[in-house]
């Protein structure tokens, strides 16, 4: 069941994760960008690992909206304030109650959808994490609309996610700083692509 300790748990894999994978996600962001993005990733689930410890949410949402707080307020740049919302608004769009259903998380995972085009004013096709997440939450959504269960859709979440992130490699940047590459960003992977990739799997590995 999607309970506060579902997410509680994703939390812990998700931290789990950041520490293990920044190097190659600070490596990524060399080629592209500015070489912090696994030392944002990290500082911010760790963050959120150590505020949730200290006070555990008992809701899905309040999990959310703390991760989102805390990436918000410990992680500067581009990935802080856009994580950070987009799982403020998604905890938000959960209200208070105690488990939700995979249906009301794919309300949640639109709603970060929305908030990062919103705030980074991205599409599909930039580079961005957007090109991660639009896929994955389409697999998702499909998934459960041909109805898989819970565990098969965010497994079909996660490799829409990878191949998302895989696919953002031809393309040329145009937001953020890989934007300012032009040409030069094209042949190397997305860093926030990437990064959504390993949560999305996270959330995945949850739920088996
Ligand atoms: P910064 O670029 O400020 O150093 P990070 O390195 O932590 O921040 O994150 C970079 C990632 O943020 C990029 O790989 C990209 O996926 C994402 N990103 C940057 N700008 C935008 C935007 N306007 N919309 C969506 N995602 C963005
Ligand atoms: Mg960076
Ligand atoms: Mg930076």
């Amino acid at each position: 069941v999607l309970d506060a300790a579902f997410f509680l748990r994703w939390l812990a894999a998700a931290t789990e994760v950041m520490d293990r994978e920044g190097d190659r996600l600070t490596e990524l962001d060399s080629a592209i960008g500015d070489a912090d993005h696994g030392i944002n990733m990290r500082r911010g689930f760790n963050a959120a690992s150590d505020a949730v410890a200290k006070e555990p949410p008992d809701t899905p949402g309040g999990v959310l909206v703390g991760v989102g707080r805390q990436l918000i307020s410990k992680v500067g740049g581009a990935s802080g304030p856009l994580y950070g919302t987009a799982l403020r608004r998604a905890g938000k769009s959960l209200g208070d109650a105690d488990h939700v259903t995979p249906e009301q998380l794919r309300d949640a995972l639109l709603t970060a959808v929305d908030a990062v085009s919103e705030l980074g004013g991205a599409a599909p096709g930039d580079k961005t994490m957007l090109d991660a997440m639009v896929p994955s939450v389409q697999a998702y959504g499909a998934a459960l609309d041909s109805g898989a269960g819970l565990t098969q859709a965010l497994a079909a979440a996660a490799a829409a996610a990878d191949e998302g992130a895989a696919a953002t490699i031809p393309l040329q940047a145009r937001k953020g700083r890989a934007s300012y590459l032009g040409e030069r960003s094209i042949g190397h992977q997305d860093p926030g692509a990437t990064s959504i990739a390993l949560l999305i799997d996270a959330f995945a590995r949850t739920a088996k």
